[in-house]
């Protein structure tokens, strides 16, 4: 058998990674298994896995009841399709879960096969929605800096970090990025929004899309009145409000979704991740009764939008599966507790070192910023390489994390599964120290 990791050089182009690198020095981690919160490699090192991956195994790894609710469904009917008003069970009543748990008026959903695609969606549909409403002109969306929704053109393009816009440019027209809350407070971020809104002209705009945690920005968690403001920011100007809950859905942040959180109810939402906790790709879009009831009145015809595997039977039987075991092992309640103890723990760690900045979490979605002076929150040089030096010394201690260097800052993201106790968090945490300690050292 040849190598892995020359078969992986030679015919793997990775996502989101750095290719010079993957063909100078081969694929870091060749992972094999996975149980509970850990993955386990090839030569047999396990590591906790504090990102559940990519923020989305949220029931945790190894999951027999999934691995059989696939195969069952997969024996029983592997897929049949559901575009035109073809259907089948498992896509029915997952659509029905989701109405049921989503609060207020979002009851009617779309399925995609992942985050980029829910929001591409998002984006036409807020637009038919208005066109169809003899308001075409209506098709701007306004998103927020260092938001993250995904990379297809329209989610590309409301992503607000520019190095996701260097590998192919801007992709489409009409998208526009107002202030982040977290650099700025509720008033600032508020106004710049409204000074967004206005310039491009109210009746031109079609949707605000925003994250109610911006995640992969650095898991920025809003001021408390940020997103009730956007709320009747956007009732003011009659303009759609659309949450990106693909990071915040399904436990992550301590409720079932992260606009619980402020109370507030969009128009429409967008999820993937934990609606299946990675075991199959699924998301997919949730719109209200009203945007659903224009829907059902004025859309003639065709509705021409839909993806080979929009309400895959399989991926649909697994989400039903991995719902159920969120609420019977009542993991939202434990994403909230162990969040508090993530949190704390974060604390002690800022209390012992000199190099940690902010710490913040909500729910098991935190973050730690290491800076060069506390006090001022002087960031280090990014030539310094801090955040990935930590994430190099967690490697070294069993635990895969990940870092975000956006601007100067270097933050240090955590995401583990909900099913995570008291003491694997301690343990996190405990190396996170270590970790930090270590690079401290090396900088002094
Ligand atoms: N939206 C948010 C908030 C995300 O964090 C992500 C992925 O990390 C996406 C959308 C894109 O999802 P996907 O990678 O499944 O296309």
């Amino acid at each position: 058998m040849k190598d892995l990791i020359e078969l992986d050089k030679k015919h793997f182009i990775h996502p989101t990674s750095p290719i010079q690198q993957q063909q100078e020095k081969g694929a870091k981690v060749i992972f094999e298994k996975g149980e509970g919160i850990y993955l386990t490699d090839r030569m047999g090192n396990t590591f906790i896995d504090a990102m559940s991956s990519l923020w989305n195994v949220n029931i945790g790894h190894g999951r027999k009841e999934l691995a059989e609710t696939a195969a069952k469904q997969m024996e029983k009917l592997a897929f049949s399709s559901t575009f035109s008003t073809f259907s089948h069970e498992p896509a029915i009543k997952l659509a029905e879960k989701i109405a049921s748990i989503t609060p207020g008026h979002l009851n009617a959903v779309f399925f995609t096969s992942g985050g980029s695609e829910s929001n591409d969606s998002a984006i036409k549909l807020v637009r038919h929605y208005w066109r169809i409403q003899a308001q075409p002109n209506r098709r701007k969306i306004i998103s927020l800096k260092r938001g993250y929704h995904g990379v297809a053109a329209g989610s590309t393009s409301a992503t607000g970090i520019p190095e996701f816009w260097g590998m192919a440019g801007h992709m489409m027209t009409d998208f526009t990025h107002a202030e982040s809350p977290y650099e700025n407070n509720t008033n600032q971020a508020i106004d710049s929004l409204r000074q967004v809104i206005e310039t491009e002209g109210s009746d031109k705009i079609a949707a605000v899309l925003v994250e109610p945690v911006q995640g992969a920005g650095g898991v920025l968690i809003p001021p408390a009145d940020y997103l009730q403001e956007v709320r009747d920011l956007c009732n003011e100007y009659g303009v759609l409000l659309v949450l990106d809950e693909v990071i915040t859905g399904f436990g992550r942040t301590g409720k079932m979704f992260g606009m619980e959180n402020w109370g507030v109810v969009p128009d429409m939402i967008t999820f993937a991740k934990g609606v299946t906790s990675g075991y199959f790709p699924l998301g997919g879009v949730v719109v209200s009764d009203q945007i659903h009831e224009v829907l059902k009145e004025k859309s003639k015809g065709t509705l021409f939008h839909g993806f080979t595997y929009s309400g895959h039977p399989a991926a649909a039987a697994v989400a039903l599966k991995n719902i159920e075991i969120i609420e019977r092992e009542d993991l939202v309640e434990n994403s909230r507790q162990m969040g508090s103890v993530m949190l704390n723990g974060f604390q002690h760690v800022k209390e012992d070192l000199n190099i940690v900045g902010d710490v913040r979490a909500i729910g098991l979605l935190g973050a730690v910023e290491l800076v060069q002076d506390p006090k001022t929150n002087k960031h280090f040089s990014p030539d310094a390489q801090v955040a990935p030096k930590v994430i190099e010394a967690l490697h070294e201690r069993g635990v895969i994390c990940r870092a975000v260097s956006y601007g100067n800052s270097d933050i240090i993201c955590f995401a583990p599964p909900i099913t995570i106790n008291e003491n694997q968090v301690n343990t996190m945490v405990g190396k996170l120290h270590d970790s930090i300690l270590a690079v401290q050292k090396q900088l002094s």
